[in-house]
């Protein structure tokens, strides 16, 4: 059977599952295609959850990728509030949760990812909160009002978007990060610096370096966080936000290459060529820095829906992007391009303290990353310099009075 008339299944409506069977019609793939979601609500964007959306900014109809009718008028077989739960390569079939089966002749994983639980005693206390869903986010809505005490434990972009609506909803807010500084996995120090400086500013409390023993609770409920020094610090609810895992047992356990991730190849094949894997829940190539990564984020997900798209219709894979994400809190954007790997120094260009400056992480010469903090120019000529790797010159590019289309000529 040729991919024209190929029945296309697609595991997980997320970000991924729902761009991916939308570009397939627009590249005018014929065939069927059956996509499989256990959430209620057709694919939707997570982004806002702890942006817009929690601030009361966007409503629901606003965070959906189509309108529910595009499914069915595109002849796209969309069955919501069922999960895949095995697969068998070689008989190419799905078992799914309502005892049914599903037959693919092309099978694309787009599970996602799940967040991590807390490993502590009360962790299962009501009011104990993470947020991936939709469903999650409304739960977390509900804390956050003035009078209420959020404690958000996990000091990545996650935590600080959602410390930094709760703020703006009137709800107290201490972020607790067991290393020394926020973001220490993600960012470089000034970049930790200024935000744990921005959000104090608001009224943010933080416990760097944290050592929680266990939650506390009232009759099931969560009424606060025992540090190891004694404090019980009182929270009406808590958000975990502690970094997540790729859902990808069902692939693993049918015999697929994983590593942190459905391994993938530029086309988001598998480890079978019958199966392609998009999204948080693959680990894929990152051909500007030469090795494997999982980016989760909107942008990967969404370059991975154009590879497998193209590689089902025939057309040449698409060129590799430089990853790039962004993160809102406050009147803060950030926007981050490339991947720091390799970098030896960095180089801040701008003040800090003015709220608008961006930090280079170089290789020699070589831009390697960018952070920008209300710097659109560095963020779009820094992808740029990632993407050609041409080398630049320190000097001009950290004195701000030469502007970035200077610097990248
Ligand atoms: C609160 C929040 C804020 C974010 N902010 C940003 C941001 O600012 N910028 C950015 O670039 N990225 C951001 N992200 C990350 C971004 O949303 C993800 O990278 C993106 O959603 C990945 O798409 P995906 O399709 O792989 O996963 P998802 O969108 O999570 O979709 C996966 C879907 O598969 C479903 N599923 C799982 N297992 C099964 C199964 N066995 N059977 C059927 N269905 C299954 C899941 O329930 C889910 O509906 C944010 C994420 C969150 C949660």
């Amino acid at each position: 059977m040729s991919s024209v008339d190929a029945h296309v299944v697609v595991l997980g409506a997320g970000h991924a599952g729902g761009t991916l069977v939308a570009l397939l019609r627009q590249y005018g793939f014929a065939g069927p295609i059956t996509m499989v979601g256990d959430e209620p609500l057709a694919p939707y964007q997570r982004p806002p959850l702890s942006k817009a959306w929690l601030k009361g900014e966007a409503d629901g109809d606003s965070l959906a990728l189509k309108p529910l009718e595009f499914y069915a008028e595109n002849q796209i077989d969309f069955r919501p509030n069922i999960s895949a739960v095995s697969l068998k390569r070689a008989e190419k079939t799905v078992a799914l949760s309502d005892g049914s089966t599903l037959s693919y002749d092309i099978l694309v994983i787009a599970t996602g990812m799940r967040p991590n639980k807390l490993p502590l005693p009360g962790a299962d206390l009501a009011g104990v909160l993470s947020l991936r869903s939709a469903a999650d986010a409304e739960q977390l809505k509900g804390h956050l009002k003035p009078g209420h005490h959020i404690a958000i434990i996990g000091g990545g972009y996650i935590g600080l978007e959602v410390a930094a609506s709760a703020r703006a909803l009137g709800a107290e807010a201490t972020v607790f990060e067991r290393e020394p500084r926020i973001l220490s996995r993600s960012a470089c120090e000034v970049l930790s610096t200024f935000f744990t400086d921005y959000h104090r500013a608001r009224g943010v409390t933080f416990e760097l370096g944290a050592h929680i023993e266990r939650l506390v609770g009232e009759a099931g409920k969560i009424s606060g966080v025992k540090m190891a020094d004694g404090r019980v610090i009182p929270a009406d609810a808590v958000l975990v936000g502690v970094g997540g895992k790729p859902n990808d047992e069902i692939a693993a356990d049918a015999g697929l290459d994983t590593a942190r991730g459905i391994v993938v190849d530029l086309e988001a094949r598998t480890s079978d060529p019958s199966i392609f894997a998009i999204g948080d829940c693959s680990h894929r190539p990152m051909p500007h820095y030469d090795r494997m990564f999982g980016p989760e984020s909107v942008p990967s997900a969404l370059e991975q829906a154009k590879q497998v798209a193209a590689a089902i219709t025939g057309r040449p894979a698409p060129t590799p992007e430089v990853p790039w994400n962004w993160s809102d809190q406050y009147d803060l954007k950030l926007q981050i391009a490339g991947l720091p790997f390799d970098a030896d120094h960095i180089l801040v260009r701008g003040d800090p303290a003015s709220g608008k400056f961006a930090i280079f992480h170089l290789k020699g010469d070589q831009v390697q990353s960018v952070e920008a903090v209300n710097a659109p120019p560095e963020y779009m000529m820094g992808r740029q310099l990632i993407g050609n790797r041409k080398p630049v010159n320190l000097d001009r590019l950290a004195d701000p009075s030469v502007s970035m289309k200077e610097v990248a000529a």
